[in-house]
């Protein structure tokens, strides 16, 4: 989104937003309006009580007055009630709606934009940032429309009584004006700092938060001090322009109205106006004009909610306004064999200049495994985040049975996959629902199998709530490779075509590795794999290994074959050897 958009066409968006509210608008409207109109009926009977009754020792208005004060303090209840709760309704549904559309946005947006923008940031977006709309659709409304109306009646008021003093009112209003116009355009500026540096704030909290180990075990904590220190003074700073600006305008309209009122003391006391002037007027004409002065200064400062509302919106409609994951295909599978063809397949990530994939082919077939071996960062991840599509390749073909996958709904290409990335995510709820998080309708008994087969089951049995345990976030209070076989347990439960194991058991040990490769073997019989893994013991089985370096596939073939060569894949196969002296152990005996 242009980010010199006037407020016009922001204000015509933001509307939209506001169109199913119209009758509760019509409720608020009325009540506001009959909240100041009868505010400033009140103030027209000064003039008779001063003038008529008291002046003239009448008394029977008094009395009227008396029996009236009451009924009309009840009906004014019933307009404030009508106008600020709708307006409050209407303002929090907009929130609501605004925060429920940029949640929906962010977990359809691509990966892409989440490798480039902070969480802390896309938080505050829909913490913050859509309360400050809610703040002008509500506040700025009811003190733009009730306040507005109430100055609209005092003047009435003012001019029924004399317009000759009122009419100096009338001259300062076009300088009112200008201090107005010129005092919003500074608050959308310092409204838009103050929403970057809520921004930061959250970015820096949230970091210092999720790498709190980081900070302890490095001494961080100076550091991230002095980094938090700057940005909450940043932030600190930015609001105080923002009252300064408030409080200067505030009081230069106050100034402005009080050259009015001292205009108005002068008049009167001229002789041909003291003529005209009963006490009741008089006194009606300089309280209206005192009364004036706090809607006057809520009007302007309407305005800094409004901007900061407006900017607050641009804000949200950036993230809006970003394109979701493109869904190219349109075409609905089920479940396919699990044939995969990579051809002459290309990719560079955003922003990079280096490719992380070249000219890579290779075919599985339905139901064989495949590994990737190669040094750390040579693509194989990239490999996998391409069969997924959580990019696109832009060089070649990717094909599943036969049909490229940007032609498969994409909802339905991912179901063909149970993937176990390298990070594993799991969520902070109990282990029975992290692994059945993908397959809603699994019944427990096929959890337990699932978790049975992954020897999750092992550990869970220990634990007091069993399957029920809340594992804290990401699996906080799971071991790294007791989070693995959750995460292989969850993989194992979606029963899909494509099996992609990302390093999946590189956090376990020689024991439990080789369990759970067993079973994984058994899973991999009438499933296409493909298995990427630093330990090559674990992949000797495959039917294809393919030897990645620097986005190219150096070397490919089975494991004998690839020993036999005597090339890239046996010299990392001897520096494999030397890593453990179990798995040396493990391995020798298999070895030619
Ligand atoms: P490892 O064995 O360490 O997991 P890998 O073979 O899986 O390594 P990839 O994750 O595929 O390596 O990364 C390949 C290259 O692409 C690396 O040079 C990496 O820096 C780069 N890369 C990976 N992810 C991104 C990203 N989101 N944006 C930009 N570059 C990336
Ligand atoms: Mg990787």
């Amino acid at each position: 989104m242009n980010p010199n958009l006037p407020t016009q066409s922001l204000f015509k968006r933001f509307s939209k937003y506001l169109k199913d509210f119209k009758a509760a608008f019509a409720v608020a409207i009325v009540g506001m309006i009959g909240y100041a109109s009868l505010d400033a009926w009140i103030f027209s009977k000064l003039q008779p009580i001063i003038d008529e009754s008291l002046g003239s020792q009448n008394y029977e208005f008094l009395k009227l007055a008396a029996f009236f004060v009451v009924p009309i303090f009840i009906l004014r209840g019933v307009f404030n009630f009508m106008g600020t709760y709708t307006l409050a309704w209407i303002g929090n549904r907009v929130v609501m709606n605004m925060r429920q559309q940029l949640f929906e946005k962010y977990i359809h947006l691509p990966v892409s934009f989440h490798d480039t923008h902070s969480s802390g940031k896309l938080i505050s977006k829909v913490i913050y940032d859509t309360e400050q709309v809610s703040a002008a659709a509500s506040k700025a409304l009811l003190t733009l429309v009730r306040e507005g109306a109430f100055v609209i009646g005092l003047l009435v008021v003012m001019f029924y009584n004399s317009w000759q003093l009122s009419l100096v009112f009338l001259l300062i209003g076009p300088v009112v004006a200008v201090i107005v116009s010129v005092v919003s355009k500074r608050f959308r500026i310092v409204s838009k700092n103050i929403q970057k540096a809520m921004g930061n704030l959250t970015s820096s909290v949230e970091q210092a938060l999720k790498g709190h180990k980081v900070v302890l075990m490095f001494g961080g904590q100076d550091i991230e001090k002095n980094r938090f220190l700057e940005k909450n003074n940043h932030n600190r700073q930015q609001n105080m322009k923002l009252l300064v600006t408030q409080i200067l305008s505030v009081s230069s309209i106050q100034v402005l109205a009080s050259i009015a009122l001292a205009f108005v003391l002068y008049i009167s006391s001229l002789p041909t106006m003291a003529e005209q002037l009963t006490p009741g007027i008089f006194t009606t004409v300089v309280v209206c004009m005192t009364m004036l002065l706090k809607p006057l200064k809520q009007l302007t400062t309407v305005n800094s909610e409004f901007q900061r509302g407006m900017a607050a919106c641009m804000s949200i409609f950036e993230v809006l306004d970003e394109d979701i994951e493109r869904d190219t295909g349109d075409k609905r599978v089920d479940k396919l064999k699990g044939k995969i063809e990579l051809d002459d397949v290309s990719f560079t990530y955003p922003d990079t200049a280096k490719p992380a994939l070249q000219n890579i082919s290779f075919d599985v077939d339905a139901g064989k495994t495949c590994a990737l071996v190669g040094r750390s960062g040579s693509g194989k991840s990239t490999i996998s985040s391409l069969l997924t599509r959580f990019y696109d390749n832009q060089g070649g073909e990717i094909r599943l049975d036969g049909l490229a996958i940007d032609k498969i709904k994409l909802a339905d290409l991912r179901k063909q996959f149970a993937l176990v990335s390298q990070n594993v995510v799991l969520f902070n709820d109990t282990i029975a629902n992290n692994i059945a998080y993908a397959s809603e309708n699994a019944t427990r008994e096929e959890v337990i199998e699932a978790a049975k087969i992954a020897h999750v089951e092992e550990f869970v049995s220990m634990l007091p709530d069993g399957y029920e345990t809340i594992i804290g976030e990401n699996g906080s209070k799971l071991s790294g490779g007791q989070r693995q076989r959750v995460a292989i347990a969850r993989a194992i439960l979606l029963d899909a075509p494509i099996l992609i194991l990302d390093e999946a058991t590189s956090a376990l040990d020689a024991e439990s590795e080789r369990l759970i490769q067993d079973a994984l073997q058994k899973l991999q019989r009438n499933r296409t794999s493909i298995v990427i893994a630093h330990r090559l013991s674990t992949i000797e089985n495959a039917d294809n290994i393919l030897v990645i370096e620097q986005g190219k596939i150096l070397e490919q073939g089975s494991h004998t074959e690839l020993m036999r060569e005597d090339g890239a894949y046996a010299q990392l196969h001897k520096l494999g050897f030397s890593e453990g002296e179990t798995e040396q152990v493990d391995v020798d005996g298999k070895l030619p």
